[in-house]
């Protein structure tokens, strides 16, 4: 049996750790943030507790006014820890392009078996909450498809709305309630917190990950990258840290300064390591409007209006730090803070509407966003970011169909953008692609048997939807291949 070293405890990296330990392998979970199965969670905007789950980048966007922001999560649990809990399956049309193999009807059988182990339906009266039914007028008053539920991952929700970043009241059903419990049962699992691998080279045939030690320091762990380094061997290493650091510990590692006797990973093509990264088309909207909209009742995002293309959400009444982040702002009020600002939004949770786009990246601009290390610190790209086409018109619609005001986002504003659904990265490819990255069958790095990469930045395109449903499909599927479940000579038949 061999020992694995997990690196991430997202979903990709806490169902690799549940696989792997059911099937009698011993495992190693390395994860930069913190444990909070132990720890009281709060319901703030603070920054001082924000970024504690939150990673940011660039880091200091507040100075740099970058016209692209990412956000995600971390911490053991990893994404699962501060998301809006939605399980949405990818429709057919994601899958063009992506290798042979995979289609909705190949990921099905796994999307479903994630939604049983995830408890995944749409939240108890989710479309008589004030805000869901106000969503549906406004979809039936602007001509567009009836909202239909979100499926969501939350168990005995108390409908607080607060889900984001994370559930006080342990409601949400993360990774770390269910597959790294799973992991956790089996006793052959290790988790190393407040760890953050600085790169991964190889012993004679196993592998080393030395990581830099993230406890000295409060928040933002995803920028530490000095201090002494720790290291964990083993027979096979994932590494599961999402799609912006998953590539550059990658390219970390081709070009560590090893210390004596460690071999360097084989050499595998890297061009288009950190590149081809989708946004999933993120873009925020909103306004106010004259009915009682009670933004803040009932779970983050309830209901999706589908438009193949992309989904409109309905938005929680989003907690003033994110909104003053995003610099919102309604008509005649010229700067997101002050008096006037205030007045405005002193209604805001009864009478706003906040509208999240989701989907394909228009004007060309798909899977146009780069990752780069520098010094330890991943550095993401500020190329231009466009919304699918017409759903910012078509978002907007949903406010002035029901006689509201128009709030103008930063889109509006400045073009600039914020999402926290990146995919891509380390693309998988076919065997015949020579520079994907990770093999499709078993995301296996290419040229180096053992080492695999299983999160969100295989993924080779956007899912269209929010992300994480399919990032676990993707992850169930390739586990099945790689613990022999499917032989690996019968892909892509499995
Ligand atoms: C506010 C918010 C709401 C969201 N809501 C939804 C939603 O409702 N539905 C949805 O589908 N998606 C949602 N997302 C997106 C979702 O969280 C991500 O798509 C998903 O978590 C990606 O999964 P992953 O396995 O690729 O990586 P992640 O879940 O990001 O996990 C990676 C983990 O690796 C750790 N890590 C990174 N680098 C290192 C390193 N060098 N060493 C050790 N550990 C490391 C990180 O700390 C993190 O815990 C949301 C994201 C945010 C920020």
């Amino acid at each position: 049996m061999a020992h694995v070293i997990v690196i991430g405890s997202g979903f990709g990296g806490s169902i690799a750790a549940k696989r792997f330990t059911e099937a009698g392998h011993t495992v190693e979970l390395l994860e930069m943030g913190e444990d909070w199965s132990k720890q009281r969670a709060l319901q703030t905007a603070d920054p001082a507790f924000l970024f504690r789950l939150l990673r940011d980048y660039p880091h200091d966007y507040l100075l740099t006014k970058p016209r692209l922001l990412v956000a995600q999560g971390m911490g053991l649990g990893g994404g699962s820890l501060v998301y809006s809990a939605i399980h949405l399956r990818a429709p057919g049309i994601a899958f063009d392009g992506w290798p042979a193999g995979y289609t909705r009807a190949h990921l099905d059988p796994y999307y479903a078996r994630v939604e049983a182990r995830l408890g995944v339906s749409p939240l108890a009266g989710a479309a008589d909450f004030p805000r869901s039914r106000v969503f549906a007028q406004a979809a039936a008053a602007a001509g567009l498809p009836p909202p239909v539920p979100n499926p969501l991952a939350l168990s005995g929700c108390t409908a607080c709305g607060w889900c984001v970043p994370i559930c006080a009241f342990g409601k949400k059903t993360t990774m770390a309630h269910t597959y790294l419990a799973d992991a956790a049962r089996t006793g052959k699992l290790t988790v190393r917190t407040r760890r953050k691998a600085a790169y991964i080279a190889r012993h004679g045939n196993r592998y080393r990950v030395a990581c830099w030690k993230t406890d000295h320091v409060e928040r933002d762990y995803h920028l530490v990258n000095d201090g002494a380094l720790v290291q964990v061997e083993g027979d096979k290493v994932v590494v599961a840290c999402g799609a912006i650091e998953s590539p550059v510990l990658l390219e970390r590692s081709i070009h560590a300064d090893l210390p004596k006797g460690w071999e360097p990973l084989r050499p595998f093509s890297a061009r288009r390591l950190g590149r081809g990264i989708d946004g999933t088309g993120d873009f925020l909207q909103g306004g106010f409007v004259p009915q009682q909209v009670d933004g803040y009742k009932g779970a983050v995002m309830m209901m999706h209006v589908d438009l193949g293309e992309y989904v409109l959400e309905d938005v929680h009444g989003i907690p003033v730090g994110a909104t003053v982040m995003l610099e919102t702002r309604p008509k005649g009020v010229s700067k997101p803070w002050g008096a006037a600002y205030k007045e405005r939004f002193r209604d805001y949770g009864r009478h706003m509407l906040g509208v999240a786009i989701i989907g394909r990246q228009g004007n060309g601009t798909a899977g146009n966003i780069t990752v780069r290390d520098q010094g330890g610190v991943a550095i993401t790209s500020g190329d231009a970011y466009h919304p699918a086409p017409g759903s910012i018109e078509a978002a907007r619609s949903l406010i002035t169909g029901l006689g509201g005001e128009l709030a103008d986002s930063p889109w509006e504003l400045s073009k600039t953008a914020f999402t926290v659904h990146p995919v891509g990265g380390c693309a998988m490819g076919d065997d015949t692609d020579a520079d994907a990255i990770v093999s499709a069958a078993d995301l296996g790095v290419r040229e180096n048997p053992g080492l695999h990469v299983i999160d969100g930045s295989v993924l080779p395109g956007t899912a269209l939807r929010n992300p994480s449903h399919t990032i676990s499909a993707v992850a169930e599927r390739a586990m099945d291949v790689i613990l022999s479940v499917h032989p690996r000579d019968r892909w892509p038949a499995t």
